[in-house]
């Protein structure tokens, strides 16, 4: 049995219609991803899970899709306008750039002996651009970084239109930019992707606990729809490095590249910090931005203070935030690391699967007709997948692509939990083979108890 590596991955995703290179056609846009067929399917699941598992199974969370597009003076507020940068260095050799903190220092430079860097200098990685027909500075805008700013300025908004009281949190799930000075190692460095985060939002002195919380419900989750515990590790951001809007940080790290030495092969999936009362002081009415090196910038562009009026205490106070925060890009090659296998079957074969929860897999069942060239045999399939789709509501495909064994292989590639195949006895019996994925058992079941058999064992 074999494990996945980043390459394996990338060479299924194409194979298989889960990933392509953005513009390829084009010769490709660096740091862009087109999520295929597949893909979406599959990355709309693991966006429904958390949602379900945040918003929906809590009675403490809230929803928000705010603007990509955002005023300049949020992201100025925020801070991200004069330091949301990397430090970049250039070959003064080959004209290369690289982002200082992660260059490999045995890389040749093309034109001979080592690279000859320059002094890093912070590079501010905002998308801009410009909002309306006129193209000057006054009409500047971002393409946020981060979903998290759209949450915390419309912190007011959701409180006085829900009458929540603390604590409770905020999810968003939406697309960020960053103009990624390196991205790399496939969907895990890109320059637009989706983040899923919650702001969630506490008295001053309970912060503590719930950060604590938050990280073992995190953690809970990844084991829940199929992370294996070995390949999920906590780092928790010693002083020196947690930035100076975190009170305490603690990194969910995967095994996004096991071929590596054992010391580089996680990296982060997710951020858990605790920004006590930072990003509320920084976007309220009189309020101010507080910067690593002690300066200030006051807030006299904020139309109203974002305060929470705490009735027992008869006290305005700016709650402190616990913010998970993960992407959706990295969460999704995650899970599907996790869920691949090479193995060999009892008859020795080889097989490639993945083993993906049912709630995450693209496609629930496949409808196999043994024989694609009989057409009572094909109209029979077709019947039973619409009945599926219809009334069992699972994302079901026919496949009558190549014979029986290449469907199996096809499907288990993707990921299928149930292939459901019809053969000449079905037409006489109404009986149809299902076969399991991950054991490639196989059942013979009535064609009238399909959907509740499915569905039971899909959970
Ligand atoms: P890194 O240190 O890897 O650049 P970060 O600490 O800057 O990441 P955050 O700002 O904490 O990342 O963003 C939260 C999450 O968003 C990350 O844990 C990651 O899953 C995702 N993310 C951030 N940048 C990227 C990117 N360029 N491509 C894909 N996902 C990203």
């Amino acid at each position: 049995m074999a494990g996945a590596t980043m390459d394996k991955i990338v060479s299924l995703c194409k194979r298989r219609g889960f990933l392509f290179q953005g513009s390829e056609l084009y010769g490709g846009l660096q740091g862009t991803w087109d999520y295929g067929p597949m893909g979406v399917e599959l990355k709309n699941n693991v966006k429904r899970a958390w949602w379900r598992a945040n918003v929906y199974e809590r009675d403490d969370m809230e929803g928000l899709d705010a603007s990509i597009l955002m005023n300049r003076l949020v992201l100025r507020h925020s801070g991200h306008e004069a330091t949301f940068s990397d430090p970049l260095v250039d070959c003064r050799k080959c004209k290369k750039r690289f982002r200082a903190d992660q260059i490999d220092p045995t890389e040749k430079c093309p034109e001979g002996g080592a690279h000859n860097l320059t002094e890093p200098r912070p590079f501010n990685l905002m998308f801009k651009t410009t909002v309306g027909p006129i193209e000057d500075d006054d009409n500047i805008a971002y393409l946020r970084p981060e979903t998290a700013q759209g949450i915390f300025v419309n912190f007011k908004n959701v409180l006085d239109s829900t009458n929540r009281k603390l604590p409770f949190g905020i999810a968003q799930i939406g697309k960020a930019y960053r103009n990624e000075i390196t991205p790399k190692n496939f969907i895990f460095r890109v320059r637009e992707f989706e983040q899923m985060e919650i702001e969630y939002f506490v008295m001053p002195g309970t912060d503590e606990e719930w950060h604590k919380r938050w990280i073992a419900d995190r953690v809970a989750w990844y084991q829940q729809y199929g992370i294996r515990p070995g390949n999920l590790q906590q780092f928790v951001q010693p002083p020196e490095e947690l930035s100076h809007y975190s009170k305490a940080t603690t990194d969910l790290l995967y095994r996004f590249f096991p071929e590596r030495d054992e010391s580089k092969q996680f990296d982060e999936v997710e951020g858990i910090a605790n920004r006590f009362d930072y990003d509320l002081t920084c976007h309220t009415k009189g309020g101010k931005t507080a910067f690593k090196d002690g300066s200030f910038l006051p807030n006299e562009h904020a139309v109203l203070k974002q305060t929470y009026f705490d009735q027992p205490t008869n006290t305005h106070l700016i709650p402190y935030v616990i913010e998970p925060s993960g992407g959706v890009d990295r969460i999704t090659l995650a899970f599907l690391m996790d869920a691949y296998e090479e193995e060999q079957t009892t008859e020795g074969k080889e097989r490639t699967v993945l083993h993906l929860h049912p709630d995450l897999a693209p496609v629930k069942v496949a409808v196999i007709p043994l024989a694609r060239n009989k057409p009572n045999m094909v109209e029979m399939a077709k019947r039973i997948k619409r009945d599926l789709q219809t009334t069992g509501k699972l994302r079901t495909l026919f496949d009558d692509s190549g014979n029986i064994g290449k469907c199996y292989a096809r499907q288990d590639e993707i990921g299928t939990p149930f292939c459901v195949t019809i053969d000449h006895q079905s037409l006489e019996d109404q009986q149809v083979t299902v076969r399991h994925r991950d054991t490639m058992l196989q059942d013979r079941i009535s064609v009238d108890a399909l959907d509740r058999y499915v569905e039971e064992r899909l959970g």
